[in-house]
């Protein structure tokens, strides 16, 4: 059943981020909202020999640029992820980081919002102008096809995620 499939797919890769903390600069409009990662260890698997025989190696950030609720706001998203090393193979990896685009620091809602305006014939200085995005990045969105293409969990999750501190 692809809905069961997918809610499936949703709890087991949204879970591992927790909400942590967000913040409001009234200046630049700017909202961030930052996510730890809890997963386990234990429940990671090497990607390349499929071996759940791995350890934390290093930890990191990255701050991705997402969708604002209003208008000429700017919307960020800080993910805390885990680095890790395989025991059996030595291979080095990162922990998957749902939302994201590949290759690219906005995440998959901010890329489809972006290509669903523009395909309404917005012009791109106004689409950056509404959303803070560049006007190169939105040129970018517009023009590839594939470019933030739905991925399982993605869209979901940042949605739920930041409903959790809208009351605050
Ligand atoms: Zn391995």
């Amino acid at each position: 059943m692809p809905l069961q499939t997918y809610d499936t797919q949703i709890n087991s890769v949204c879970q591992p981020f927790t909400p942590v903390s967000h913040s409001f600069d009234p200046k630049t409009l700017k909202s961030v909202y930052s996510f730890e990662s809890n997963r386990q260890t234990s429940d990671m698997r090497c990607p390349f020999y499929g071996k759940m025989n791995v350890y934390v190696h290093a930890r990191h950030s990255t701050e991705i640029k997402d969708f604002p609720f209003l208008p000429k706001h700017r919307q960020s998203l800080v993910f805390y992820y885990h680095g890790y090393k395989c025991r059996e193979c030595g291979h080095h990896f990162m922990e998957p980081i749902p939302a994201k685009v590949p290759n690219a620091r906005i995440t998959i809602r901010a890329a489809e919002w972006i290509k669903g305006l523009l395909s309404r014939n917005m012009p791109v200085s106004a689409v950056a102008e509404i959303t803070g995005f560049h006007w190169e990045t939105v040129k970018k969105i517009g023009s590839s096809r594939n470019f933030g293409e739905r991925a399982c969990s993605a869209i979901e999750y940042p949605l739920r995620a930041a409903s959790v501190f809208s009351g605050s």
